[in-house]
């Protein structure tokens, strides 16, 4: 199974339709990591309004248990 949750809309979709963002302990914050990045991760659909709802309700940085860089929002919205 590669089915993971949108953190903005709550669908359940294949991961491969899914924005992965994943906290790596050591190196901060990623988009759609390759294989080497381990650590916490959250999905949402290529969709601003998901990207939109999901910071709006902390729901990325509640996953990822840490604050976000500035800059991670507009990279999501402008297609990183
Ligand atoms: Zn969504």
């Amino acid at each position: 199974m590669a089915d993971r949750k949108c953190a903005g809309c709550g669908k359940i979709t294949d991961r491969k339709n899914l924005i992965k963002i994943t906290r790596d302990k050591h190196s901060g914050i990623f988009i759609n990591p390759d294989t080497k990045i381990f650590g916490r991760s959250v999905y949402l659909c290529y969709n601003n309004a998901c990207i939109e709802a999901a910071f709006k309700k902390n729901r990325i940085s509640k996953a990822l248990k840490t604050s976000l860089p500035e800059e991670l929002k507009g990279k999501l919205i402008n297609g990183f």
